[in-house]
């Protein structure tokens, strides 16, 4: 017989969905939080709770943000006239805690895959095109992972915005082929960023 409790088992399941989680670390989780200060496991169940409710997408550039507009869209001291296009929202953090871009920020959520379905309308490009449109804008730097889909999207958007009065260019190199933006140690990012090439 099963001699798992419901409430290990509903537990297990969960914890075994997450990537990079497997049974055998779902089991030594489940026997961490079962073992471990209930205050600490009461603390990750309220840091869980309504995560999806108190974490929203920016309506202006998609970043991850608890406040819309997020709060370097509603800072007047930012660089208003660059945004800086990463795939993930999760990338702008890598991106600001190198301290070297004061500009906008621009989260695709995603790059193209065509072999996914991964289509243009899937992704902000439309919103990002019509920031551009709005004006203002001088300099879009597309820092999309140097990957194929990553590349390939670049290509993307900058067909898209070529009639427009807007510098495009690309963090030179440094960043290695193949690899995410975020995962980047800080200096390489930052050379990265400072150094970029027109697209
Ligand atoms: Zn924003």
């Amino acid at each position: 017989m099963d001699l798992r409790p419901a409430s290990v088992k509903v537990l297990l399941e969960h914890l075994g969905r997450l990537p990079g989680v497997g049974p055998r670390t779902a089991r030594s989780l489940t026997e961490h939080l079962l073992t471990t200060d209930p205050a600490e496991v009461a603390a990750l169940a309220a840091a869980l709770d309504g995560l999806h409710d108190r974490v929203r997408l920016c309506s202006t550039c998609s970043m991850l943000t608890q406040d819309d507009p997020c709060p370097v869209c509603s800072d007047p001291d930012r660089d208003r006239t660059t945004i800086l296009v990463v795939e993930a929202p999760t990338t702008v953090w890598a991106v600001e805690d190198t301290r070297q871009y004061r500009g906008l920020y621009h989260a695709l959520l995603g790059h193209l895959s065509p072999l996914h379905g991964v289509g243009p309308e899937d992704l902000t490009i439309g919103a990002l095109v019509e920031r551009c449109r709005a004006g203002g804008i001088e300099e879009v730097i597309l820092a999309t992972d140097p990957t194929v889909e990553g590349e390939t999207t670049a290509v993307f958007i900058a067909r898209q915005l070529q009639n427009l009065p807007v510098k495009v260019t690309r963090p030179a190199s440094g960043i290695p082929v193949g690899g995410e933006l975020a995962s980047v140690d800080q200096l390489t990012l930052a050379q990265a960023l400072q150094s970029r090439r027109s697209v």
